[in-house]
């Protein structure tokens, strides 16, 4: 089998595969995802096979009106305020979860992760398959996340039916994750800042305890890394050949170049604009296996 890739401005037959229980390759403004609907639990369970995914680690639900919200988690003012706030855009909220939701999307947890995405292609999917669409990143488990088709087809090309092409993703790197358990926790760092959260929770939002519980499953894994072992560069004395200098846009498709042209090493500039971007800086690390 071949991946076979659909315009964006033809959704019918992803409609059909996905209804009819076929992950679909779909665009979002974050990454590109693999998608299945959310009460379908064979098509869920697919999404982990295809990836290699551990059966651990939870989804996010991808909606297109609050009322899907509602429908499979507990929506409270805070949630409502960042709602209003953030969506749709790439901001993920971890909420309990509604009795609805099979144990196989949220890992076993009582909760669900959920967010609004502003990619009209993902809005349009969502809402013709009539459910909230869960989907994790578009590429093998543990490599660098896809930001365009070919990124995905470099990956999955084979192991799912369809694709919709949606061109390059605007913002490169994957959602903030927040919880909200009730008290706001900052779970990924993303293109969302943690102030920009606390303004408009008018509250301090906290980091995740080093030692404490596992809040994220998916944090605890190694990610976003290429073949290639990653320096970061925290001096120019440090520089070496091959150096990127990367944004939160560029650095998936960076990293993905190195490992196809079969670099041993790359060595990263992390001047002190980089450093100040918790989201891109929480990538390098993990990258470059220094956290894990
Ligand atoms: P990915 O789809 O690969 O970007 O991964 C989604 C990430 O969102 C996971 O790795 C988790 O860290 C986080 N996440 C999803 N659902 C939950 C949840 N119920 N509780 C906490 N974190 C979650
Ligand atoms: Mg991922």
């Amino acid at each position: 089998m071949k991946t076979e890739v659909l315009a964006g401005a033809d959704l019918r037959r992803a409609v059909e595969a996905l209804k009819n229980g076929e992950p679909v390759i779909f665009p979002t403004e974050t990454v590109y995802g693999l998608a299945a609907p959310i009460f379908h639990k064979e098509a869920v369970k697919k999404i982990f096979t295809i990836k290699g995914r551990p059966q651990d680690n939870p989804l996010i639900a991808h909606i297109s009106s609050l009322e899907e919200a509602e429908g499979i988690g507990e929506i409270s003012d805070a949630f409502l305020k960042l709602a209003e706030a953030f969506w749709p855009g790439p901001l993920s909220i971890v909420v309990r979860k509604k009795r609805a939701v099979p144990e196989i999307v949220s890992a076993g947890l009582p909760t669900i992760a959920i967010r609004m995405p502003s990619h009209p292609i993902a809005r349009s999917l969502i809402e013709e398959v009539g459910v909230p669409l869960v989907a994790p990143s578009a590429n093998l488990s543990g490599k660098p996340s896809p930001t365009c088709l070919a990124d995905c087809l470099e990956d999955l090309d084979g192991k799912v039916r369809l694709a919709v092409d949606g061109g390059e993703c605007e913002v490169g790197i994957e959602s903030t994750v927040i919880g909200l358990l009730p008290e706001p926790v900052y779970l990924r760092p993303g293109a969302i800042t943690k102030e920009a959260i606390e303004k408009v929770l008018g509250q301090t939002v906290s980091d995740p305890l080093p030692n404490g519980p596992i809040l994220s499953p998916g944090m605890k894994y190694r990610h976003y890394a290429p073949k290639a072992k990653v320096h970061l560069c925290f001096r120019k004395e440090e520089w070496r050949e091959p150096l990127i200098q990367p944004n939160a846009k560029t650095l998936y498709a960076l990293l993905r170049d190195a490992d196809r042209k079969n670099v041993s090493d790359i060595y990263v500039d992390c001047n002190e604009q980089i450093q100040k971007d918790a989201a891109i800086m929480n990538r390098l690390l993990r990258a470059s296996g220094q956290i894990h």
